[in-house]
Parts: C-alpha cells; sequence; structure tokens
C-alpha cells in the first residue's frame, strides 16, 4: 500500500475536507508509467466536493487570517519537518507514480522542505513589518501599511513536479494567512495524498487546507469559478490557463499563471564543451523533458558545432533509460500515455518538417513496456516547424548554429514564451550581457537549473502571470492596506 490511510471500497480516500478524509464520486485510476500497472484508484471529487471544500475553508479564513506570522510560521515548520520524516516514502511515492528517477524524486522532495522552511521564516518575519509607519509630506496625517491574506485561495497543479509546484503555492499561501482549496493533478494524485496527511498530523487548524482530488472538468474547472474564492494560482498548459483566467474573469479573482515553455541554452564558442553538453542533457532529459523549464531549443556557435554534436551524441546515446526505481537510472518513463503518444507525434512531425534525426526518437531496445522513449536530438530543425516553436514536453533537443552573439540572441528571444534560459560561456561580461537581453525570468550562467526558494520563479510573455517563489510567492497571496488617520 502506497499511502497510510487504508482504502475506502476499493479506492483512497481523495477528498480532505474540513480536517476530514472522505471518499468522493468517480474513481481515478492510478498508474505506474513505468509498468503501465494500476497503482490504485483515488476517490474523486466534483463539484459538491468544491463547494464543501470552499465553505470549510471560509469558515477558517477569518481565525487563520488573523493568527500571528509567528503561530502560521510554527505550523509550516511542522509540515517541513513531516516532510522530512517521511523523505524515504514520498521519495518512492514521486518515482512510482511519476516516473521519474529516485535521485530526481529525491531533489524534489528536498525542495518541498526547502520550500516550506522558508516561508516558515517569512511567515515569522511578517510579525513585525505589520503596521509600519509610511513617510507622508504632511504633518497633519499618520499612515500605516498592513499586508493582508486575500482569503481562499484555490490551487491547481499539474503533474510533471506534484508536491513541488504545490509546495511553491501552499506554502506562501499558509504563510500569508490564507485559507487553501487544492487541487492535484488526476494524473499524480498520490504525492499530494501524501502531503495532507503530513499536514494533517502537523496541527493545522480543520479547514485551514482542503485537499479535492479529481480531474480538471469535475474539479479545476468548478474551483476556477468558485465566487468564494479570492484568487487562484494555477501551473498547467497554456490552453487550460486562459479557460481558467476565462472563469476566473466572471468574478473578477486574481489570477497567477505558471504556463508552457520553449527556452533556449546558449553556447558559446569561448564554452567549455563538457560542460555544455551535461548542461544540454540536464536542460533537455532530466524528468525526461517534462519540464516547462526545458532548454529544448539548443544554440551552438558555428565553430563548435560539429565537435558539440558528436559529444552530446556520445553523451545521449550513454544515457541510463529505464525503472525509476534501479539505483543508477538516469532518465525514468514520460507520465503517462497521453504525454508519451503527443511527444511521439511531435518527433514524427518533426521529420515530416524536414528535421534531421541526430539520435534517439524510439523506445530504447529492451523495454517493452512502460512509457520509455530514448533520448532525442533534432539538428536542422526548421524555424517555423512545431519542434522549434511549440514545447514538447518530452526529452527531444533542437540543436541550431548561430555566428553572432546578436544572432543567438534574438533566436532565443523569438518564442511567444520566456520562461527561462542558460549561457555557457567562457567570457564573464559576455555571458553576463547575454543574460540581461535574454526575454526570460531566470537565467543560470554556466550553471545547472538550481532553484532556491530565494530567487523568483516565472517569465515573460505567455510563460506566466506573476512570480513564485522568494517574497514574490508571498506577495501573490497578500492584499495591501493602507490605513490613513488625521492627526
Ligand atoms: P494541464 O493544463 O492539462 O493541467 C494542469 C491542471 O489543471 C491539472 O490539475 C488539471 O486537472 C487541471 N485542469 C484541466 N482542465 C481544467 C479546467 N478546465 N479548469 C481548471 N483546471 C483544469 O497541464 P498538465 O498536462 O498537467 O501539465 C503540463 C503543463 O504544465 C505544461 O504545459 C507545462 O509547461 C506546464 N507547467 C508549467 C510550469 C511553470 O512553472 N511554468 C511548471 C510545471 C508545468
Amino acid at each position: 500500500m502506497l499511502n497510510s490511510r487504508p482504502p475506502h471500497n476499493g479506492a483512497l480516500a481523495g477528498l480532505y475536507i474540513d480536517g476530514q478524509w472522505l471518499s468522493g464520486g468517480d474513481s481515478l485510476r492510478v498508474i505506474n508509467p513505468a509498468t503501465e500497472e494500476q497503482l490504485l484508484d483515488v476517490a474523486g471529487g466534483d463539484a459538491v466536493a468544491v463547494e464543501q471544500a470552499v465553505r470549510a475553508a471560509s469558515a477558517a479564513f477569518p481565525a487563520w487570517g488573523l493568527s500571528s506570522g509567528g503561530e502560521r510560521g510554527a505550523c509550516l515548520r511542522r509540515i517541513a519537518a513531516g516532510v522530512a520524516a517521511r523523505r524515504a516514502r514520498l521519495i518512492q511515492l514521486q518515482a512510482r507514480n511519476n516516473g521519474k528517477p529516485l535521485a530526481e524524486a529525491a531533489i524534489d522532495v528536498d525542495d518541498v522542505i526547502a520550500t516550506f522552511t522558508y516561508y516558515a521564516e517569512l511567515a515569522e518575519s511578517l510579525d513585525v513589518q505589520q503596521d509600519i509607519a509610511v513617510a507622508l509630506p504632511s504633518a497633519e496625517f499618520s499612515a500605516r501599511l498592513r499586508r493582508e491574506p486575500c482569503g481562499v485561495v484555490g490551487l491547481i497543479v499539474p503533474w510533471n513536479f506534484p508536491m513541488v509546484t504545490t509546495a511553491w503555492k501552499l506554502a506562501p499561501a499558509l504563510a500569508a494567512g490564507c485559507t487553501v482549496v487544492l487541487k492535484p493533478s488526476e494524473v499524480t494524485p498520490l504525492p499530494e495524498l501524501e502531503l495532507a496527511d503530513i499536514i494533517a498530523e502537523s496541527g493545522l487548524p480543520a479547514g485551514v487546507f482542503n485537499l479535492v482530488c479529481g480531474t480538471g472538468l469535475a474539479v479545476g474547472a468548478p474551483l476556477a469559478a468558485h465566487p468564494g474564492v479570492a484568487k487562484l494560482s494555477f501551473t498547467g498548459s497554456n490552453a487550460v490557463g486562459v479557460q481558467v483566467m476565462q472563469r476566473a474573469a466572471e468574478t473578477i479573482k486574481g489570477v497567477s499563471l505558471e504556463l508552457g515553455g520553449k527556452s533556449s541554452l546558449l553556447v558559446f564558442a569561448d564554452a567549455d564543451l563538457d560542460l555544455s553538453v551535461e548542461l544540454a542533457c540536464g536542460g533537455g532529459f532530466f524528468n525526461a523533458g517534462q519540464m516547462c523549464s526545458a532548454t529544448s531549443r539548443v544554440l551552438v556557435a558555428a565553430e563548435l558545432l560539429e565537435e558539440f554534436l558528436a559529444r552530446l551524441q556520445v553523451r545521449a546515446e550513454a544515457i541510463r533509460v529505464g525503472d525509476p526505481l534501479e539505483p543508477g537510472v538516469e532518465m525514468g518513463a514520460l507520465v503517462n500515455q497521453a504525454q508519451y503518444q503527443r511527444v511521439c507525434r511531435h518527433i514524427a512531425d518533426g521529420l515530416d518538417a524536414g528535421a534531421r534525426l541526430l539520435t534517439g526518437g524510439e523506445r530504447p531496445a529492451g523495454l517493452s513496456r512502460g512509457y520509455f522513449l530514448r533520448p532525442t536530438v533534432f539538428t536542422e530543425v526548421p524555424l517555423d516547424s512545431a519542434l522549434w516553436r511549440e514545447e514538447i514536453f518530452g526529452p527531444v533537443l533542437c540543436v541550431r548554429s548561430f555566428v553572432s552573439e546578436q544572432e543567438a540572441i534574438e533566436l532565443a528571444n523569438d518564442s511567444e514564451f520566456g520562461l527561462v534560459a542558460s549561457v555557457v560561456s567562457g567570457d564573464a561580461s559576455r555571458a553576463e550581457r547575454v543574460a540581461n537581453a535574454l526575454q526570460a525570468g531566470l537565467v543560470w550562467i554556466n550553471a545547472p537549473q538550481v532553484i532556491f526558494p530565494q530567487t523568483a520563479w516565472g517569465g515573460y510573455k505567455q510563460s506566466s502571470i506573476g512570480r513564485e517563489l522568494g517574497p514574490w510567492g508571498l506577495q501573490a497571496f497578500q492584499e495591501i492596506k493602507h490605513v490613513i488617520r488625521a492627526l
């Protein structure tokens, strides 16, 4: 059994509302993508469960919203400690439900611990900042500034980093004093169910955190439309982001959106080639490429192209793809059949469009079941092809050459997205100059995709509205109030 709670009628309870575990209606079939076998069923919810959850969150809000930052910080620390105590189990759940290798699942769980700890610190710092005086150009008035929680918030998350995307929303929402209704992905509910179990044990007051598992239409849509929800924070695809925004518009809800990406890794002529190849593989094949931050466009200085491609091919073909639970496996399975088929379609369309397949593009030999794909590299990808322009969300890199710094920047910025970018160069001033010119919310220089809770997550253009992490992640769940008094 993966979760500590007993199943109800053969399905795991998928609703945690007002401090109680409840069984919903429709069963969600949860699979292990590495074996295609069913792990278990989760009894998901619907609009009625959303109504119940919003009601519970609304009832809990007045007391939680008025609690001190210190009290909320202490709760967040208990959640971080609970996650740390179940670290090994959560790593297994991430690997089994999502298909990612154990080492990557461990990074996810540690990120969750770091995020709750960071927002515990921010929550604790709020009390001394509350009601600070505002300097005014008049002796006749005084003013003070308050930061207040915005109310009941709806959090909707995808399947690629279950628990991590949740922590990036949930920790700052609780720190701010909001009460929460969380909808995890129907594809990967198990890590969030375990997290809910940890929260249930943490002593958080009933109704502050509510979880409703279910599909996008049964649960996500009514949550996005609910008039009792003050703010929505959504991570997922652009297509669903548009729908969430449209529903939120009906009651003028605030929205934070973390959506897709089509990011670039830029390799300049003075770059360390081995480092460049490692970073290209990390940016393209980590999490089997199912990352909004995948640097799936690799731009290489023309004079390096031949040698770079030769080394990239060798490295990509050496990546050990297989059972995520086997130590030493570097790339696991894609999350489900739909995603596998979607990526295969993109590969076929790329070939039709005239791109040259350097390596990969097929199931690895010896893996007859599970949603596995070989690390795939294309070159000579037409600039107007879907492979170059659209988010693939699979282990597929597209390599092109450039002749000047300006051309590299223009190629990278020529996208409707602007989430992240990576620059590899031995010339520090060039790397900094290029980083400044790239339209992206986060740029790494000669570095893997390290993420700290202190630095913001989010991007330009159609990648995001708002920023997560850092103080910006907290501010997303706060209202600003000024009180001005005549003296
Ligand atoms: P998705 O948009 O299909 O689903 C995301 C969530 O929205 C799920 O919980 C889903 O059930 C729910 N949903 C679906 N339809 C809905 C509706 N009509 N109303 C409300 N909710 C609905 O995305 P996915 O396939 O789960 O995840 C992959 C996508 O997520 C990719 O496009 C990726 O780029 C994006 N993503 C972005 C970031 C980021 O930080 N920018 C991070 C991770 C994933």
